[in-house]
Order: C-alpha cells, then sequence, then structure tokens
C-alpha cells in the first residue's frame, strides 16, 4: 500500500527547532521589556463567535468580508478563527471588569496565532503569530508615545537596523464625517481613472482607497485631500501632543497622511513601524487608537490603544549578531569509550542537570570517538568530555573546546565549577538518583 504524504497548509508553516530559537528571542525580549513598563499578560480565546470581530473590525473591511476563518459549531453558531488580538482583548475586558482587578489603566500584552485567509507571500501567512499590547482607561496622548518608546527599546534590544515609525490622525466622529465625503467626492469626480476595488471602496469604504496598492492609484491617491488638513481642533491638539511628547523622547517619526489602517476601529493616533529590509510586506507593527471598540461590544465608555507586531517579520529583520550565539547547543557532549564509561556517563549527565548545565550524549553504547565527535558536531555543542576507561580510573577526564581544539584535563568537580555555579540550579529533594 502506498500513502502520499500529507503536507501541512498553504499559509500555514511548521516553525522549526533552530527557528523557534530566533522566536524565543523576541518573545523573551517583548515579555521583558512590556514588564519594564508594567504590562500583564492576558491569554484570549483562539476562536470567538463571528460577531465579535464583525462589530469591532468592521463588515466592510477585507479581514471581515474576506479573510476569516469562520464556520458552524456543532450548536450552530458562528465562530471564527480570530484574525487578529485587540477585539478579543477589549471583550475579556469588559466581560471580567478588568478595571476593578487592574487599576484605572490596564496595561496587557499578549503573544499568539492570528488567522486569516490572505493570499501568502513572503512575511505574509494564513496562520501568523502576533505579540500586541493594549492600554484600556487613557485617552492621554503620552500614552501613545510611551507605548512607541517601549516598541523602540525592543527594537534596540533586538538590534533591529532601519526601522522607520509613520505616524498619522484618523479623525474621530466629529470631524472624520466631514473627511470621508470630501474624499468620496474626490474620488467620485474621477472614478472611472481609479482600479476596480477602489471603485467599490470609493463606496464602503472610502478610507481604504488611500491603501491601495494599485500603481496606476498612486498618482490619483497623492492628490487626494489630506485627512490631516481635517482634523477638528480638538484631534489636531491630541496630535500635536502625541508628537511633542514622542518629540521629547527623542523618537524620530514621519507624517503619513495616507497611513489608514485595515481595521475600522481605530479613531484618531494611528502608526505604523516599517522596515526597509521586508520588500512588499514592510510593516513590522501596526496599532492606533480605538476609543469607543467598547461601547461597540456593549460595555462601558474606555478608551484604547494599541499595537501588535508581527512574529514572522520581526524574526526575518533579526541581524546576523542576534541571530548566531542562538544556534548554539548544549555546553556540554559527553564521549565515553567503553561500556564502563559509557553507564559512568548516564550518571554525570543526571548530575550536571541537576547543576542546570546542559548536556548531551549517544545513547548507543560502543561508538567510536570519532563519531562520538560528528554527533557532538551535529547537536552544536560548545564542548565534548571525552572518558576513556584509562581516564575514568583516574577520575580525570579530557574537556574539548569545539570551536578551537583547545583541551585540558579536568575532574567531574572541576567541570561543576568550570560551566557552574548556575543561579537557583539546585537539586529538589525528593529527587535524589543513586548514579
Ligand atoms: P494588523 O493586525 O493588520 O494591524 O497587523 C499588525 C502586524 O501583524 C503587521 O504589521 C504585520 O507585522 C503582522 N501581520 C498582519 N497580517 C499578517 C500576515 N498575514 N502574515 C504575517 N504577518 C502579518
Amino acid at each position: 500500500m502506498h500513502f502520499n504524504m500529507i503536507k501541512a497548509i498553504r499559509g500555514t508553516r511548521d516553525i522549526l527547532p533552530l527557528e523557534v530559537r530566533e522566536w524565543q528571542q523576541v518573545e523573551d525580549a517583548a515579555r521583558e521589556i512590556f514588564e519594564l513598563y508594567a504590562y500583564q499578560e492576558i491569554r484570549t480565546p483562539l476562536f470567538e463567535e463571528t460577531e465579535l470581530f464583525a462589530r469591532s473590525i468592521g463588515q466592510e473591511t477585507d479581514i471581515v468580508a474576506k479573510e476569516m476563518y469562520s464556520f458552524r459549531d456543532r450548536g450552530d453558531v458562528s465562530l471564527s478563527l480570530r484574525p487578529e488580538g485587540t477585539a478579543s482583548v477589549v471583550r475579556a475586558y469588559i466581560e471580567h471588569h478588568l478595571d476593578r482587578q487592574v487599576g484605572p489603566v490596564a496595561k496587557l500584552y499578549y503573544m499568539g496565532p492570528m488567522f486569516r485567509y490572505e493570499r501568502p507571500q513572503k512575511g505574509r501567512y494564513r496562520q501568523f503569530h502576533q505579540i500586541g499590547a493594549e492600554v484600556l482607561g487613557s485617552e492621554q496622548p503620552t500614552v501613545e508615545a510611551e507605548v512607541i518608546e517601549m516598541l523602540f527599546l525592543l527594537l534596540d534590544r533586538l538590534k533591529v537596523p532601519s526601522a522607520q515609525l509613520l505616524i498619522n490622525s484618523l479623525g474621530d466622529a466629529v470631524c472624520r464625517p466631514g473627511y470621508l465625503a470630501s474624499l468620496k467626492e474626490s474620488v467620485g469626480g474621477q472614478l472611472d481613472k481609479f482600479c476596480p476595488d477602489c471603485q467599490r471602496r470609493a463606496q464602503t469604504n472610502p478610507l481604504r482607497v488611500l491603501d491601495c496598492k494599485n500603481e496606476s492609484c498612486q498618482p490619483l491617491i497623492a492628490r487626494l485631500p489630506s485627512v490631516l488638513d481635517a482634523l477638528c481642533s480638538p484631534c489636531r491638539d491630541h496630535f500635536d501632543r502625541f508628537r511633542a511628547s514622542l518629540e521629547d523622547r527623542g523618537l524620530p517619526y514621519a507624517l503619513q497622511p495616507r497611513l489608514v489602517r485595515g481595521l475600522d476601529y481605530y479613531v484618531r493616533t494611528t502608526f505604523e513601524i516599517v522596515s526597509g529590509e521586508l520588500g512588499a510586506q514592510n510593516a513590522l507593527v501596526g496599532g492606533g487608537r480605538y476609543d469607543g471598540l467598547s461601547e461597540l461590544l456593549g460595555g462601558p465608555p474606555v478608551q484604547g490603544f494599541g499595537f501588535a507586531l508581527g512574529l514572522e517579520r520581526f524574526v526575518l529583520v533579526l541581524p546576523e549578531s542576534v541571530t548566531e550565539s542562538l544556534k548554539e547547543g548544549p555546553d556540554v557532549f559527553l564521549a565515553p569509550l567503553g561500556d564502563e564509561a559509557h553507564r559512568y556517563c548516564t550518571g554525570l549527565a543526571t548530575r550536571l542537570r541537576r547543576r542546570g548545565i546542559a548536556c548531551d550524549l549517544d545513547y548507543e553504547p560502543g561508538r567510536t570517538l570519532r563519531s562520538q565527535m560528528k554527533h557532538a558536531d551535529r547537536v552544536r555543542a560548545r564542548y565534548v568530555l571525552i572518558i576513556g576507561e584509562r581516564e575514568l580510573g583516574s577520575g580525570q577526564f579530557t574537556l574539548r573546546r569545539m570551536s578551537d581544539g583547545w583541551q585540558e584535563p579536568i575532574s567531574e568537580e572541576g567541570l561543576f565549577a568550570h560551566f557552574g555555579p548556575v543561579a537557583g540550579a539546585t537539586a529538589p529533594t525528593n529527587f535524589s538518583p543513586t548514579a
């Protein structure tokens, strides 16, 4: 019988061990930095009622209209895999009265997979991963600037080169309708020159015309009215204070009046961090303000500001200086020669690990030194400990550094001292192997 091979679904990918290390590097740095700014992690379900996303992201957006993985469960409820994180976080905030638990300003972060039925290409997948953070309960522009400062710290920590901050304001319920009317009029006056998608968007969601990637639309878009010229005075003031706070913090930015995001809930400040290294899918981070989203979801009035960054894209721009060290394997590979030495190594491995020293060994007894050295190389061990029959008797083994072949005789105690002591690596009292 011959079975055909089953492969991962188009637009999804396996993140293999070496790559996972890079992901962890980004995740660990994000956790560390978010916690410096007093954010707490929240974990919400991977699927929700479809209505949650339809109402918050917007019925007419590409995400909801074309890209959601929606299905009916056995109870005939329409559910969707989450295409982004903000809607779920705001739902959870309302549902659990998080303001009472975490204080007047809730600072939350999340990380995990999101799902959109998009056309896969480099940096764009159908299952992709975001790290996001949300601040709920403040309308201050300084909060926005602080969030961006936190992101810059993360970029800095990971040595991400050539990232650029783009900012815009989309106005609010007072000034946006007027702007949309002028946009509609302006596009409508030359409708036949726009691509079919824009012709449709001009009716359903005119802001999205500004976001069209079609070459032939670009010169037309450049001449459309700018949202920044249409801001009402409270929105203008908010945006000016946001910019001043960025400047106070020494954070460079570029105004990008065509920056509209693919989600309807944004008001006032929106931003992106783009990288020149990424090609067409150049947005590393996207975010903005979403006052009013809580009310849309049946909650109390709560102001909100947040962002999401794409992990796949972050990993693509990590410089080699950061990823190089991640390829290292265990501290030491144990290479016994002979049965007795092999038995000894089983116990030694336990003792090393209990002290927090990572080690590996060949499970097959009786391998030659040559083949064990090869194995050590494959697992990228930093050192090899060679234990021959004679050495077993003397208690002095040979420690060899893989990078340059440097070696020295060493005892078991010497080995512990060489790699340790590792803080917190004390042995549990209910676990005392006899070896
Ligand atoms: P958004 O939720 O659309 O505002 O996107 C925020 C960030 O998520 C983007 O800047 C990207 O880094 C990332 N992202 C969005 N969609 C995808 C996708 N289909 N594949 C990979 N990353 C994505």
